[in-house]
């Protein structure tokens, strides 16, 4: 068990739960129960709405931008300053390796303290329409955010959605996914100490087909922020139709590395590695298609195999991990079942079956970095999303095959083409429909660049100066300048 706060935070108090029911999060590498949390229902969400209908009505309301960017800044500085305390919980609570679950955390405080650069910058525009009539437009908040976040970046995907909601003057019920709570309520706490008022941020663990629907479906909640699987965004979309709520979504992708036979091999190699088993492939972003031109198929594949072998999986706390556990025992089960399909499907296996890991961890909740190579674009395992450290190798022939291979999906949130011909980068990059492209480089998720996806991977774009029309409604005044009273009706 783990010296955390574990209650609901409604209205600047830890509570429990009206029901009094509790349920049990994990530390899936080590196959321990964590902690018992609060779990809400929908009475809880009930109260949480009215605490933020009512900061957003009144203290918070009360908040000028100035004040608004000043807290934002203190909850970034508090983040920054925990970020080993955080980066542990985090790590314990999900089995991602702590190192990177630290960067994740620094991630949050660049989210937090770009979106505060924003609060005092919510601009409007003006127009004379015509000689008699000036306009203008101001960008006001859309009221009660309800958030809902995954567990493969909890922190981080709380930062990503509280810093430009409530930069915007927004108030939040943020609901954690229920295998990583933790820092959600942790990010509440640190939410009050950096002065922002009680009832702003609210946090409600529970089951997402109790909770989150009841945040989709509640009238009093305004829009709904939401990143996870690409079908629950769909049920999301549909309750919060309803009431025709705003609503934003981050969803799945597979998205494709196209390596060209003009590219840097070795950056290539390394590049990928990177690319897909980050988070132990449990990112939306993860690039799970590698498609790889015919003459540099062969020197590839062994090269990035190799590498693929030697990186390092085990204890998530250990600073030499590359790759910790998935997110439990049974996800790893569907990731090996994945694997199954996909070379049961002709695909080869290149790397990926044994796994020989330290004293106290479950193996049952880690797999190994597995390559799967000729794998044709069509088959289940290229076009399905894994989210698991597994990647598919396919051929193809030329430029145009390229591009085909890669939009050949029903997603579209990011892609990665190496290339040594500038042009051919930019080409392939304007041809493919992914919200974020990188040329030469894995990277492709930054605070102030635009993230989130085309087709099936959602709508909006969080992480950047657009990320602020998720969170404002646009409103338009007019004046009337004429010194003659307007008569239309020529009454
Ligand atoms: P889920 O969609 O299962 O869960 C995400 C959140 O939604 C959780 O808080 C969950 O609660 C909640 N939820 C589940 N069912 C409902 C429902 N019916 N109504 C409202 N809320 C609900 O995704 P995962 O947590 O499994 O996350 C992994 C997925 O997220 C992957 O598919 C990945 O691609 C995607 N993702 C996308 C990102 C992007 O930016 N595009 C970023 C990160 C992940 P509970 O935990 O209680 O089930």
């Amino acid at each position: 068990m783990i010296d955390a706060p574990t209650k609901l935070l409604i209205d600047g108090e830890l509570r429990d739960a009206q029901t009094g029911r509790t349920f049990t999060t994990y530390d899936p590498a080590h196959g321990r129960d964590l902690a018992n949390v609060a779990q809400a229902g929908t009475e809880d969400v009930n109260a949480a709405v009215t605490a933020a209908r009512g900061a957003f009505e009144g203290a918070w309301a009360k908040t000028s931008p100035a004040k608004r960017a000043r807290a934002l800044n203190r909850l970034a500085q508090l983040l920054d300053e925990q970020t080993d305390a955080l980066a542990e919980l985090e790590s314990r609570n999900n089995g991602k390796a702590k190192w990177q679950c630290a960067a994740e955390i620094k991630v949050a405080v660049a989210t937090l303290e770009l979106f505060a650069g924003t609060a005092q910058h919510l601009y409007g525009r003006s127009h004379v329409v015509n000689p008699s009539v000036v306009s203008y437009t101001l960008r006001e908040p859309v009221g009660v955010v309800g958030a809902i976040i995954p567990w493969n970046y909890p922190l981080m995907m709380a930062a990503w959605k509280v810093a430009p909601a409530l930069a915007t003057g927004n108030t939040l019920v943020l609901k954690p996914a229920s295998a990583t709570p933790l820092t959600a309520i942790r990010l509440g706490e640190l939410a009050l100490e950096a002065g922002i008022p009680a009832g702003v941020l609210n946090v409600v663990p529970g089951p997402g087909a109790e909770v989150g629907e009841a945040i989709a479906a509640h009238p009093g909640i305004d829009k709904v922020a939401f990143t996870g699987e690409t079908s629950t965004g769909r049920r999301i979309a549909q309750v919060a139709a309803q009431s025709l709520k705003r609503v934003s979504l981050e969803l799945g992708g597979k998205s494709p590395n196209i390596v060209f036979a003009d590219a840097d091999v070795d950056a290539a190699v390394i590049g990928s590695l990177w690319a897909i088993y980050y988070s132990a492939g449990q990112s939306c972003e993860a690039r799970s298609r590698i498609l790889v031109q015919d003459e540099a198929y062969d020197a590839f594949a062994s090269a990035f195999a190799e590498k693929a072998k030697s990186l390092s999986v085990g204890d998530p706390l250990n600073d030499d991990t590359k790759i910790g556990s998935l997110i439990s025992r049974s996800h790893a089960d569907k990731v090996r079942g994945f694997v199954e399909m996909g070379v049961a499907d002709g695909g080869e296996l290149l790397a990926g079956d044994g796994l020989s890991l330290g004293e106290g961890l479950d193996g049952d909740a880690f797999v190994a970095p597995t390559v799967i190579g000729g794998v044709a674009n069509d088959s289940r395992i290229a076009q399905e999303e894994v989210f698991g450290p597994v990647v598919t190798l396919t051929r193809f022939a030329d430029e145009a095959e390229a591009v085909k291979f890669a939009n050949d999906v029903r997603y579209g949130l990011a892609a990665t083409v190496w290339t040594g011909d500038g042009a051919r980068g930019h080409r392939v990059a304007q041809k493919i429909r992914s919200g974020a492209i990188g040329i030469n480089t894995p990277f492709i998720a930054f605070p102030g660049v635009p993230f989130g996806g085309f087709k099936e991977s959602g709508y909006g774009r969080e992480q950047s100066i657009e990320a602020l029309d998720l969170y404002t409604e646009t409103k338009a005044i007019l004046q009337g300048t004429s010194p003659k009273a307007a008569n239309p009706l020529g009454v």
